[in-house]
């Protein structure tokens, strides 16, 4: 998944960090009027990505919640919060935001005009996916349990006392707008604006539902399973369509977002779809090869070191890595030798050290004689040099 680099959202309003909840809204209108696209004069897309990072700052600094949880912890801390994705949104829905929070633009392209509410998919959730290695190589369900704003049972949503209905709202006969006049700059005009009586809702509940107060939402934990494919990597998402949270106005449920994280695993690495380990060996395990134990995700497997094995060889064990998640061809294992000089000897080992010891000048390894020749060589010229 690609994610883009979020800007501050006080750089974005132009604010300090300690501005007030009436300098951001005012900075917001500000900012949010120049880039409105019906206004804007150049490039609409960019006018358009601006207006969507200005919803989004707004949506988060204007919450109290929200704005502690990103001067805490950021962007980061912002997970799951139940933020819109904006990005994603069409710029119809956020516009009609906009109207929401300061009247409709009424005289500045008029748009609007008394139409009823669109519906707005509901919010995204996102939740996180914990995995070990072993799960990754067979792919695995996981039950996953969340807490979501829902429908109010009680009321089925509506947020009137069971019994009762919401009624059309008088003021704006169930359109949620209503026009006003105002005197500006260039004479009187007429602009759309918001409901006041409704909220712009349209229907106004007169006996609310005890349990969500009027709402007709309340929180409700939710338990889903999700299937997560073998080779999966940390970070990717697994999206569960309609999983989120319930749209107004009858709108579709937003997402949830799974995201992905794997867990250490002891003795095995990953690379890619490679695994890698690390095994130590004796000096006389690299020196005479031999067969040696390595852990796979499939248990313990034996694996033959080859006679005068260097510390930091690499042997392969094919197809004993993790799935592609594309292919399903399977990855291997690269196990490196790690060889252990002993800390103590027995007399024995030492005796027998020894005698190895006395035979070593003619039997020099190959990379030990190119270092013995270069060492000649340096002081072999180095004692040119005092001569002359
Ligand atoms: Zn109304
Ligand atoms: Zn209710």
């Amino acid at each position: 998944m690609v994610v883009a680099q979020k800007r501050d959202y006080y750089d974005v309003l132009g604010v300090g960090r300690t501005a007030s909840a009436d300098e951001i809204k005012r900075a917001y209108r500000r900012l949010a009027l120049k880039y409105h696209p019906h206004v804007a004069k150049g490039d609409k897309a960019e006018a358009e990505t601006k207006f969507k990072e200005l919803a989004e700052a707004y949506e988060v600094l204007s919450d109290p919640a929200k704005r502690q949880q990103y001067d805490q912890y950021g962007h980061e801390g912002l997970r799951g919060a139940g933020v819109h994705d904006f990005s994603s949104m069409g710029a119809g829905d956020i516009f009609s935001m906009f109207e929401e929070i300061f009247g409709g633009m009424g005289g500045m392209g008029g748009f609007g005009g008394g139409r009823a509410r669109r519906p707005d998919r509901g919010y995204d959730l996102e939740t996180t996916v914990a995995l070990t290695l072993e799960e990754v190589a067979k792919g695995v369900t996981k039950t996953i349990e969340f807490e979501r704003t829902d429908f109010c049972d009680t009321c089925s949503g509506s947020g009137a006392k069971p019994g009762t209905a919401p009624v059309t709202c008088k003021t704006c006969g169930g359109r949620g707008q209503v026009q006003q006049a105002m005197q500006g700059f260039f004479g009187a005009s007429v602009r759309i604006v918001a409901c006041p009586d409704c909220r712009g809702r349209g229907q106004k509940v007169e006996d609310p539902c005890k349990v969500c107060h009027g709402t007709g939402r309340v929180r409700k934990k939710r338990i889903v399973t999700v299937q997560i494919p073998a080779g999966v990597h940390d970070g990717q998402v697994v999206r569960l369509r309609g999983e989120g949270e319930p749209g107004r106005s009858g709108g579709h449920r937003g997402d949830l977002h799974c995201y992905v994280r794997i867990r250490e695993h002891p003795l095995l690495g990953r690379r890619g779809n490679d695994l890698v380990c690390q095994v130590p060996i004796t000096f006389s395990q690299a020196a005479l090869g031999g067969a040696i134990k390595v852990p796979t995700l499939d248990g313990p497997e034996k694996l033959e070191v080859a006679a005068g094995a260097q510390h930091g060889d690499v042997f392969t064990l094919s197809g004993r890595g993790l799935p592609d998640m594309r292919t399903r061809r399977r990855g291997d294992l690269l196990v490196q030798v790690a060889i252990e000089v002993p800390r103590k000897l027995s007399k024995k080992q030492r005796d027998l050290l020894r005698q190895y010891a006395e035979t070593e000048e003619a039997d020099v390894q190959p990379a030990k004689k190119s270092f013995l020749d270069k060492l000649a060589q340096y002081f072999g010229a180095g004692d040119d040099r005092n001569q002359t």
